[in-house]
């Protein structure tokens, strides 16, 4: 529904302020409390709500969105209890939800939003959003406002729409006064919508310009094309894919907007995969909701007949792997624009292409229309000189990146650009880590320059395909081109092993990729679990790297600690079929390795390698950290190699070659 010209409070209708102290939003659940601004500050309210608070994993079982709303934060734990038991916050008449700076931090997952949209919340106030969170606002119709806005509202002034469409880009702006992605898709379907035109000139421009303005949409054929950070355009999208944790939603909204005929632009070049929840029935509190994750599976499957998508769904229960992987290894070609309903989507960027994760409306529209709008994002880039020494991987190096410069935001919201001598020295593989992170690094994406090595490896796993005509449709900086998070040498010989510890949550210090520490200085950390795997971590040079250490363990005589469990999970088929070819698993299954087949897994949570007690410590190749993400544990993200070293020590161990020889024996 379109939202009025002018913004009042609806008569009878409350406010939900999300304060720190809990008891006050207990009292308002409770009908016994209404606050005002007045009341309150902004130092008051909640920071940092996180989209797993809002909905956990387990909500978002359910496709429905009034289903999810029904178990609106039931992330929100108090003394081990839901601060919102089940319809508190549909059933407590809101239309307006208040917190404080960062609201929507974490996944990309836009079940956070339709949680309150479908609990009757019209619009959030917040000192600040997460970028994807804001963005899943807009798709849905729920108008963000400040402080200063709900002070006026609740003293009875009408806001003018302009307000909440301020600092927009021109087609956001458009989207807002449409009241969401749908109506304004159709609006633009009907001729109703006049869209803007970006008009920059001739300019040098990074990877990601040159690769939308490339696709931009409505320019005649043969013009130059250009444009700059801060334009709004709508480009064409080449590819994608979803998975059975969102598909359902996609077709869902689809079959809603435009009826059970509805059609999608070019099928063949989306796909749908059954990787993310294929091991949830391994995770005994996971068992409860098996009737719901059918349902999902089957709601892809007859996504997938419906538009006659791709389909990569699981045989005889075994995943054909981890969607990025896959993606990788057989869909994206540089040059590509990708959208996929999955955050790390950037790993595509490895083969040089811009990709990036959206949520299930945006992908459904996407879909629908073959194309989508973007606000030309700023970039920052990273020069790599040098080799990695011995014993550290393009893991060391993103967690160093994390810390150096994720932590202090220089890469917010910006698309990393990888280049320099020192990418020639990093397999693909590697460089697919790099791309990987980039979303706990809170970049738009990552995109890594093409060498002779890029195009050799797809010629390799795509036998048959055109490399030439990749070769052409591959993008590289211009000399010139402007960063506004700067250009950063690193040389990558002076990179160490490095972790990114959990932190300590309940006072303070949140669990976080960005917590980097060295190795070598982290002092002794038992360990409980060791595990590898993952969309980042599952790749066959990571596979490498596990065998590399556990074969000279296992030639030492050694077999995995006796405290420890240690799991490897394979990313792929193709990537287990590598490892079952090159003689691999016989040293796995000797030193007392648990495989796992292709999928995601303990990584969400969905799969064996989960912490069962809060009291366990896991060594863990994943991506991130976050409290509670792959159990109660505490969780330490690691390299291929460091992870492989401390299964045989028990403890947190740096690999050295010959480490294993000699003294060096567990306890
Ligand atoms: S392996 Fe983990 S991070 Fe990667 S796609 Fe699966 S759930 Fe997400």
């Amino acid at each position: 529904m379109k939202p009025p010209d002018v913004v009042r409070l609806t008569p009878g209708k409350r406010v939900l302020f999300l304060t720190k102290d809990p008891a006050l939003i207990k009292r308002q659940l409770a009908e016994e409390l209404d606050l005002t601004m007045d009341d309150l500050t902004v130092a008051d309210l909640l920071d940092d709500i996180n989209t797993d608070a809002m909905t956990p994993a387990w909500v978002c079982f359910s496709h429905r969105p009034e289903d999810i709303a029904r178990d609106a934060y039931a992330g929100l734990i108090v003394d081990g209890e839901r601060l919102f038991p089940r319809d508190a916050l549909k059933e407590g008449n809101f239309e307006v939800i208040v917190s404080g700076y960062r609201k929507g931090v974490g996944s990309s997952r836009e079940t956070a939003t339709q949680a309150e949209k479908w609990s009757g919340i019209d619009l959030a106030i917040a000192a600040s959003f997460a970028p994807i969170h804001a963005r899943n606002n807009v798709s849905q119709g729920v108008l963000m406002g400040d402080h200063g806005i709900l002070r006026r509202l609740q003293a009875g002034e009408g806001v003018p729409l302009e307000e909440f469409t301020r600092g927009h880009d021109p087609i956001t702006r458009l989207v807002i006064r449409h009241g969401g992605l749908f109506p304004f898709s159709k609006a633009v379907a009907a001729g109703e919508v006049e869209l803007p035109r970006p008009d920059t000139g001739p300019r040098p421009m990074t990877m990601a310009e040159k690769l939308l303005a490339r696709h931009l949409q409505g320019v005649p054929a043969g013009e130059e094309r250009y444009v700059k950070p801060g334009d709004a355009v709508v480009v064409t999208v080449d590819g994608g894919y979803s998975h059975e944790f969102t598909t359902a939603q996609v077709h869902h909204f689809l079959e809603q907007e435009y009826g059970p005929d509805y059609t999608i632009q070019h099928p063949e070049r989306f796909a749908v995969f059954e990787d993310h929840l294929i091991y949830a029935d391994d995770v005994p509190k996971m068992r409860a909701f098996t009737d719901k994750i059918d349902t999902l599976r089957e709601l892809q499957r007859e996504f997938q007949r419906h538009v006659g998508a791709r389909d990569f769904s699981a045989r005889d229960r075994v995943s054909p792997g981890i969607c990025h992987e896959v993606a990788r290894e057989y869909l994206v070609e540089p040059g590509d624009f990708i959208q996929a309903t999955d955050s790390h989507t950037c790993m595509g960027g490895v083969n040089n292409a811009l990709a990036w994760g959206v949520g299930a409306t945006e992908y459904a529209d996407l879909i629908h229309t073959g194309a989508t709008m973007v606000e030309v994002p700023e970039s920052i880039r990273f020069e790599l000189v040098g080799r990695l020494p011995e014993g550290v991987t393009a893991k060391d190096l993103m967690l160093y990146v994390l810390l150096e410069y994720a932590r202090p935001q220089r890469t917010l919201n910006r698309v990393m650009e990888f280049t320099g001598p020192g990418i020639t020295g990093l397999s693909m593989d590697e460089r697919a880590t790099l791309t990987n992170m980039a979303t706990e690094c809170s970049a738009r994406t990552a995109i890594v320059v093409a060498d002779e090595e890029t195009f050799r490896w797809l010629a390799e796993w795509r036998p048959g395909a055109d490399v030439e005509a990749m070769r052409r449709r591959a993008v590289a900086p211009d000399p010139g081109a402007e960063y506004a998070g700067g250009v950063h040498t690193i040389d990558l010989s002076t990179m160490r092993p490095m972790v990114a510890h959990p932190g300590d949550p309940d006072h303070g210090v949140p669990s976080d990729p960005t917590n980097g520490a060295w190795v070598d200085e982290l002092g002794e950390v038992e360990i409980d679990i060791a595990y590898g795997g993952s969309c980042t971590a599952g790749k066959i040079d990571d596979l490498d790297f596990y065998h590399r250490v556990v074969k000279e363990a296992v030639e030492a005589g050694l077999t995995v600690h006796p405290r420890v469990r240690f799991l490897i999970q394979f990313g792929s088929r193709a990537v287990e079929e590598h490892c079952r070819r090159h003689g691999m698993v016989e040293a796995f299954e000797r030193a007392g390795v648990t495989l796992i087949q292709p999928g995601c897994g303990a990584c969400i949570g969905c799969g064996p390698g989960v912490s069962e007690s809060p009291d366990q410590v896991t060594v863990s190749a994943i991506n991130r950290n976050y409290k509670g993400r792959s159990g109660p544990g505490r969780l330490y993200l690691a390299s291929p190699l460091t992870v492989a070293a401390s299964a045989f020590t028990g403890r947190i161990t740096a690999y050295k070659p010959g480490m294993f020889v000699g003294e060096l024996v567990p306890a």
